[in-house]
């Protein structure tokens, strides 16, 4: 993994903005610092009987607009400037979505591939345990992220509901539909994704039915938005993992895929497909591109190679302040990743509304409502970005950081 700093670019971001809206210094330190960071032990009874303590972290960044809000990821590269640069993006995609919200995110260094579902449950609920104090329905609302399932979200909200002595589902977000889940959060961020690429292919000019589209990462974004890519008519040519890729010229058959992967728990080695490196695949000569994966894959090394006219941040944090420089100048459309991949939180929003009113909402209500939504941030990302004669990054952060300021002035400071 990349050995550049995410909290580093997130912090550049910010300064990017705070530049453009000639931001007050008060204000932008505010910004800059997240309010509270939680780092804690996690001592797990192995099944061979050894005690491995894990360390994890919960990072909330900002709560003017609202509860903080964001995943908890599982990863053994998980470091405590990552959760701080995820928690940070989390506060501007959550003013984006214009849902009250502020932003968290939660880690744990872990693999999860090398523990048996009982450890990973006996990790996830002593976290929960850890956290408990910090988290909650009006305070704090971890979701999925990297590695963590609705499995996981059941756990945490059992374990805190215990503790508390009271059902809570709303204390978390993505949970399986039998405890409090909603419909559609499952494929939202993908969702999310697809609407943004319809609506950027309008204004890059770029015809959806066959073209080329190329996707790293196989996860639940890059699973879904496969999925709606070819919904949509395009011909996805190209997807990775975390252990490479596949290429087909000819369009390759998702459904299919998705059943290789879940065979042989990787996409390599595909039928009739050529196989690529992750690297090979950002630089594929494509009109859309969705790096799906991790922080830090388009960077100035890359950008200057990579071919799509369309690049849709379906990851958090997958382009560096430098690369996106490249990009612009190349006249690339990046829908950047705190709009791109916001259909999740906002799915999440959804899930959270119907937990506190016990009301549940079936599943076109919950789409039709994300597509409302994801327009509407979309447009208001590009009108800011055409005011202030920028990229969709900077208008999306000029956006953001404006809409959490008002909150910040409106409440003031106490004490
Ligand atoms: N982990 C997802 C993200 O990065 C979802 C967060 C949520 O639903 O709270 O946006």
């Amino acid at each position: 993994m990349s050995t550049i700093n995410p909290y580093e670019n997130a912090l550049k971001q910010l300064q990017d903005a705070a530049k453009l809206l000639k931001l007050d210094t008060g204000v932008y330190d505010f910004l800059r610092i997240p309010k509270r960071i939680l780092t804690v032990s996690i001592p797990v009874k192995m099944d061979n009987g050894r005690i491995k303590v894990f360390v994890g972290y919960r990072v909330q960044h900002n709560d003017a607009r609202g509860p903080f809000k964001g995943g908890t990821r599982y990863h053994p590269a998980v470091t405590l400037d990552e959760v701080k640069a995820l928690a940070t993006w989390m506060t501007w995609k959550c003013a984006i979505a214009d849902i009250p919200y502020g932003g968290g995110k939660g880690g744990i260094i872990c693999d999860p591939h090398k523990m048996s579902v009982g450890e990973i449950e006996r990790m996830t609920r002593r976290y929960a345990y850890a956290i408990s104090d910090i988290i909650g329905p009006y305070v704090d609302i971890p979701a999925p992220d990297v590695y963590t399932t609705p499995r996981e979200m059941a756990w945490i909200m059992d374990t805190y509901s215990a503790l508390k002595g009271q059902i809570s589902p709303g204390v978390i977000t993505g949970k399986p539909i039998p405890v409090g889940g909603s419909e559609g959060r499952g494929e939202a961020t993908g969702k999310g994704v697809a609407f943004c690429i319809r609506e950027g292919a309008k204004k890059s000019r770029i015809k959806l039915k066959n073209a080329d589209v190329a996707i790293q990462g196989f996860g639940n974004a890059g699973t879904f938005a496969a999925q709606f890519m070819e919904e949509m008519g395009t011909n996805v040519i190209s997807i990775s993992d975390s252990k490479g890729g596949v290429l087909d010229k000819k369009g390759l058959d998702v459904e299919k895929l998705i059943k290789y992967k879940a065979k042989n728990r990787k996409v390599g080695g595909f039928p009739n497909s050529k196989q690529i490196s992750n690297e090979e695949l950002l630089e594929l000569d494509c009109d859309i591109l969705i790096p799906a994966a991790y922080e830090n894959q388009i960077t100035k090394k890359n950008a200057p190679n990579i071919k799509a006219k369309l690049i849709a941040e379906a990851a958090n944090g997958p382009t560096t302040p430098e690369a996106d420089e490249i990009l612009f100048r190349k006249d690339k459309l990046v829908v950047p990743d705190i709009l791109a991949n916001s259909g999740g939180v906002t799915v999440s929003y959804y899930e959270w509304l119907q937990n506190l009113s016990r009301d549940y909402w079936d599943h076109n209500t919950v789409i039709n409502r994300l597509e409302k939504n994801m327009v509407r941030a979309f447009n208001d990302v590009y009108k800011t970005a055409m005011e202030y004669k920028v990229d969709m990054r900077k208008g999306s952060m000029v956006l953001a950081v404006s809409r959490v300021t008002q909150a910040i002035n409106n409440r003031g400071i106490w004490p």
